[in-house]
C-alpha cells in the first residue's frame, strides 16, 4: 500500500499531519482543501478548521510528501522521494485525471537554465493541461460542438 511506502519519510508528523497524509495518499488524484476537510471529518468525526487543514498541508509540501497542483488549486501525494528528476503533470480539464512522469533530460535542461540565471530552483512543477485520452475517446462523434465553442465569436 502506498500509504506503508510514505512512512518511512514522516519523521515527527503530528497526528493531524498523518491523516491528511492518508487522505491524500489514499485519494489517488489531486484533491483540494474542501474535499480533504470533508474526508477527515468523515473518518474522524470530528470537525476540521481550515487554518488547521493549511498547517498541516505546509508541513507536508516542506517535507516534500504531497505536491501542490498550482493550476487546480489541489494537493496531490508524493509517493516517491524528492528527486532531481522533474516531474510532469498531464491534468484532465475533464475529469481531473492526472497522470505524473518524470524526465530527467527535462530537468538537465532546466538546471542548466536556472545556472544561467543564477536561480536556485526549490521546487519543480510543470503542468500540462488538456484532454486525457479517456475524455477525448468519449468525444469521439460530437467533437463539432467544442470547435463551435472555441471559435465562436464573441458578441459585440
Ligand atoms: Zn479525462
Amino acid at each position: 500500500m502506498a500509504v506503508a511506502r510514505t512512512r518511512r519519510r514522516r519523521g515527527e508528523l503530528t497526528p493531524l499531519c498523518q491523516m491528511v497524509l492518508d487522505v491524500v495518499v489514499g485519494a489517488g488524484r489531486p484533491l483540494g482543501a474542501y474535499g480533504i476537510i470533508a474526508q477527515l471529518e468523515m473518518t474522524s468525526g470530528r470537525r476540521v478548521l481550515p487554518a488547521s487543514l493549511y498547517r498541516s498541508l505546509g508541513v507536508l509540501l516542506e517535507r516534500g510528501l504531497i505536491t501542490r497542483i498550482e493550476t487546480r488549486n489541489a494537493f496531490l501525494a508524493n509517493v516517491q522521494a524528492m528527486t532531481t528528476l522533474a516531474d510532469i503533470y498531464f491534468i484532465c480539464d475533464q475529469c481531473g485525471a492526472v497522470r505524473t512522469v518524470k524526465v530527467s533530460a527535462l530537468a538537465n535542461l532546466i538546471d542548466n537554465e536556472a545556472d544561467a540565471l543564477g536561480f536556485q530552483i526549490g521546487r519543480r512543477v510543470i503542468e500540462m493541461q488538456g484532454i486525457c485520452n479517456r475524455c477525448r475517446d468519449s468525444r469521439i462523434g460530437q467533437p463539432e460542438q467544442l470547435i463551435n465553442r472555441k471559435t465562436m465569436p464573441t458578441r459585440a
